[in-house]
């Protein structure tokens, strides 16, 4: 019941989200998404939403993340469904030591359906190359699994609804290390409001895993300088995990 009540506020955060973009945007990317009847539903009080939602946080036990995949695959729990191409689940190895995790897909992603392709994906393969690792070594996933329109950032009921496939893809990945990119993934995990510029440079703990934060590719591209500081994080990680760092 909890998790059915947590669900259904979720689902009323978003709506109420949606109703502030319907004033922003008109209903480009709102149809659909509402109810017809929605002003009712929200006057008359939370529980036929909450039934509708009900208990899709639960954390299945011996959950696979094929599960995970299919389910993320059909998944209509919120407004993104309507605007995304592809679904993006993430990619790498299932047992990967380090997990960098984005804020949400953009519009490359969207169209192939893989997380940090594009000129940031390059960049990132090419971080990942610099710590002795591949693409294949490393997992990467987002925490929204659809792209937002024209590329904002994720709404809070956004990420209550998704989150839930993020934190069950950790569980069975067990990464030793998180590095999330960029200021909103590092926030939205740690729940805080303080700048990235002050999260990096130090771990932090996200469900009982270190969890690094360091600058977004697509950051770094439009802020070449701000990669000497990505590197002595992404050497914070090295060491957390055993790897060998160059000129040590
Ligand atoms: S963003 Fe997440 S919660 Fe929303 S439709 Fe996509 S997979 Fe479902």
């Amino acid at each position: 019941m909890l998790n059915s009540s947590r669900a259904g506020l979720a689902r009323l955060s978003l709506l109420s989200e949606e109703l502030e973009t319907l004033q922003r945007y008109g209903t480009r990317f709102v149809t659909g998404a509402l109810p017809d009847n929605w002003l009712e539903r929200i006057m008359t009080g939370t529980s036929e939403i909450m039934e509708q939602t009900d208990n899709k946080e639960t954390m299945p036990e011996n959950d696979t993340l094929d599960a995970i995949l299919a389910e993320v695959t059909g998944c209509e729990k919120c407004s993104l469904a309507t605007t995304r191409t592809k679904t993006v689940f993430g990619v790498g190895s299932p047992s990967a030591k380090l997990m960098f995790i984005g804020e949400a897909p953009g519009a490359d992603e969207d169209k192939t359906g893989e997380p940090f392709v594009g000129r940031a994906g390059k960049l990132l393969t090419d971080m990942i190359l610099a710590m002795g690792l591949s693409r294949d070594r490393v997992y990467i996933a987002n925490i929204l699994k659809c792209r937002p329109p024209d590329n904002r950032n994720p709404l809070p009921g956004e990420v209550e609804l998704c989150e839930p496939y993020l934190k069950r893809q950790i569980r069975i990945i067990r990464p030793a290390v998180i590095c999330t990119l960029g200021a909103v993934s590092a926030q939205t995990l740690l729940k805080t409001n303080v700048a990235i510029s002050k999260l990096r440079g130090k771990f932090h703990s996200y469900e009982g895993t270190p969890l690094l934060p360091t600058y977004h590719p697509a950051y770094l591209l439009r802020n070449p300088s701000a990669k000497k500081a990505t590197w002595e994080d992404l050497k914070m990680v090295m060491d957390k995990l055993g790897i060998s760092i160059p000129g040590k």
